[in-house]
């Protein structure tokens, strides 16, 4: 499906200062930035599935927007609501901002013209929403901010991928540890997937019920597991196509800011 050799890369931290100059000189000025979370997973899948996602969501999105690298992914986000689970990491909202702010600044000074920020973990849309006008101001005249901020049409995605692969499964679809998100890691990580702990969560469409409840009162509340949805039925077609569903929409929604 892809035609990018495996080098030159796209991966920022993976080149050297002159390969960076070189390529911001000839026209490669769009970074993306994936915002990501070592977080619960539920029983069956790592802590940091939310980091390893957003390196993958990162390179997808960059490969369809052209002339695009990959920033290093902030690998911890804003996960308060998944403290009650052990081994979760969590970054204070003022704390997500600065490290943002410090990313573009540090982006834009060296060339880049546009700067994107997409979300691969629930709890980081609504801060990186409530921050695009402090990261204009960091990036400076001259660089533009855009990022993914609709948490509700990223899972609309995985619905999408998921009924289009396999229908009958569709309603397993949650948003957290759920059929898409344990098929994405099916893909990307493989060896990290428990496929026999893999069980039902809470099992209901992701609206803004269910989303007000696990910021207000914390995940372990609703689904003791850790799962919103249910993974069972798990396959690797089905996260190949929430990958490219998810990195299509997130670019096209990208575009779509700039015109
Ligand atoms: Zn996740």
């Amino acid at each position: 499906m892809n035609e990018t050799p495996l080098l030159p890369t796209e991966l920022l931290e993976e080149m050297t200062w002159p390969e960076v100059e070189a390529r911001i000189a000839g026209g490669w000025t769009t970074v993306v930035v994936a915002a990501g979370a070592i977080e619960q997973h539920g029983p069956h899948l790592p802590l940091l599935v939310d980091a390893a996602r957003g390196d993958r969501l990162a390179l997808e999105v960059a490969r369809r927007l052209g002339k695009a690298l990959v920033a290093p992914t902030i690998r911890v986000g804003c996960s308060d609501h998944h403290l009650d689970f052990p081994g979760t990491l969590s970054l204070r909202p003022d704390t997500f901002r600065a490290v943002c702010i410090d990313y573009a600044a540090s982006l834009a000074r060296h060339g880049f013209r546009t700067l994107c920020f997409v979300p691969s973990h629930g709890g980081n849309f609504a801060p990186l929403a409530g921050m695009l006008d402090a990261l204009r101001d960091a990036a400076g005249p001259g660089c533009e901010v855009r990022a993914y901020t609709d948490l509700h049409g990223f899972v609309a995605l995985w619905e999408k991928a998921v009924r289009e692969t396999a229908p009958e499964l569709a309603e397993r679809v949650g948003g957290h540890a759920d059929i898409a998100e344990s098929s994405e890691m099916l893909c990307i990580r493989p060896e990290l997937v428990r496929r026999e702990d893999a069980v039902a969560g809470f099992v209901a469409p992701f609206d803004d019920a269910v989303a007000d409840r696990i910021f207000r009162d914390g995940f372990r509340a609703l689904t003791p597991n850790g799962v919103l949805g249910d993974a069972r039925g798990m396959s690797r077609s089905i996260g190949e196509r929430c990958i490219a569903r998810a990195a299509e929409g997130v670019a096209a929604a990208l575009v779509a800011q700039g015109s």
